[in-house]
């Protein structure tokens, strides 16, 4: 999609997972003139109902990728007027909706819209669904991935990215636990004519008690996606397909704004999903093995980054093996998790941080607000954040 022609590789990746990562780096591999399988254990492609805010550190590479006009005929623009509110509605201070130059790169997105529209960018027969890995082996030469069905593919390079419970994350790096952060997420869309009026184009989050309650358009506007964050004490599963109680939720934001009452009365049903994430790994490579996204750096929503940090983990990788040998293949893939770790490791803790300022887990709400006023340095330091810039820097150092 790019106009530029890569330079010539040979090289040959299998990507584990067709998640909205795997989808996402196999488009930039591709573009950089390698040849890409990408492996799902679905049957097929899909995600179910469910938003996702796609910020500019990530935009600005789709739009290099060549998204722009999809993304656009998809995505809902959120802007000016986008509010941190406590629990009653007052307001504590705006969202930054603009990076420092001003540029307004945000949207709120259909899950399902946004990976159909990297399925549909890639060469027919890339996906492979109904393929679960089990096994990874490699020697000096290349890397092989085995699947439950009896299949196994050979490759100059593996990434894995399949999510938070990756199966090949312990042929990587050192064994690490899922951690569960005590919350639950109930999430779901509600369409925007089924409400008299609403704070359109915005992003509201209300926070207190415990709890925090998010809203932002997706689907040019169409729909409007819902968060509500819940303390739980027992784990529970991670799936974006577990039926929630509308009634608990609607119980657990009673006393809140009246604005989240009236949405709330318009939800039939809703989805939950506990929340986990992992501490930073040790590593993420092991010789022709390497990790991407959630199964490199899971973190807990409170930022919004687990896939735009996915995005740019995968123009980070495709950037270094672009025109690169096989022999480079294990170095290269060590010199992706320097360049890329530090920014998923602070990002990682970042937002835990920020979920304790949404949920008000503090001594005195006159701090929370306090922090919450000034977290603005934080978001444009991701939002600023451009991954081409750094990898073509490092390069340059390397040269
Ligand atoms: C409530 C909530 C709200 C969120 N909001 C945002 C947001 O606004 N913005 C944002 O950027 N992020 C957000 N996130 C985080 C985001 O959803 C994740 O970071 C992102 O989905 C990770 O993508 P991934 O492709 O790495 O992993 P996944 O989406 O988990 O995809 C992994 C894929 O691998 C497949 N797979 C798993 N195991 C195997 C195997 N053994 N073999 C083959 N395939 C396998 C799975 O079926 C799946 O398709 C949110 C998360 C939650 C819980």
């Amino acid at each position: 999609m790019t106009d530029r022609k890569p330079q010539k590789t040979n090289l040959r990746a299998i990507v584990v997972g067709g998640g909205m990562g795997g989808l996402a780096a196999a488009n930039a591999l591709i573009q950089k003139g390698l040849d890409v399988t990408v492996y799902e254990q679905a049957p097929e492609l899909g995600e179910v109902g469910a938003g996702i805010f796609i910020y500019p550190n990530s935009l600005r590479q789709m739009h290099r990728m060549g998204f722009e006009d999809a993304l656009a005929k998809v995505g809902a623009r959120v802007g000016a007027g986008s509010m941190y509110r406590r629990m009653d509605g007052s307001e504590v201070g705006p969202i930054v909706m603009a990076d420092s130059s001003g540029w307004n790169g945000f949207y709120g997105m259909h899950r399902a819209d946004i990976l159909e529209a990297f399925a549909a960018a890639l060469p027919p027969g890339t996906v492979k669904c109904g393929h679960r890995a089990t096994g990874f082996s490699q020697d000096a030469n290349s890397a092989t991935v085995t699947f439950e069905n009896g299949h196994s593919d050979t490759a100059d390079l593996i990434v894995a990215a399949d999510g938070l419970r990756s199966v090949l994350q312990p042929f990587a790096t050192e064994p690490s636990e899922p951690e569960y952060s005590g919350f639950r997420a109930y999430r779901g869309l509600v369409e925007r004519s089924k409400l008299d009026s609403w704070y359109d184009e915005t992003h509201q989050v209300w926070m207190g008690d415990g709890k925090h309650f998010m809203v932002f358009p997706v689907r040019r506007g169409e729909l409007l996606n819902y968060v509500g964050f819940v303390p739980m004490d027992i784990a529970t599963v991670e799936s974006w397909s577990a039926e929630g109680d509308r009634d608990e939720l609607a119980a657990d934001f009673a006393c809140w704004d009246p604005m989240i009452g009236k949405l709330l009365d318009k939800v039939d049903h809703c989805f939950w999903w506990g929340l986990n994430d992992r501490r930073p790994l040790k590593s993420w490579s092991n010789g022709r093995l390497t990790l991407l996204g959630d199964a490199a750096h899971p973190m807990l929503p409170h930022l919004g980054q687990g896939v735009n940090q996915a995005i740019e983990d995968g123009v980070a990788l495709s950037m270094l093996l672009e025109g690169r040998s096989s022999a480079d293949v294990p170095q290269l893939l060590q010199t992706y998790e320097r360049l890329r770790k530090p920014r998923t490791d602070m990002v990682q803790t970042e937002a835990r941080k920020n979920g304790m300022r949404y949920d008000s887990l503090y001594d005195s709400i006159e701090q929370r607000d306090h922090e919450i006023r000034n977290i603005a340095g934080l978001r444009l330091s991701l939002y600023d954040y451009d991954v081409e810039k750094e990898v073509k820097e490092a390069m340059a150092e390397m040269a």
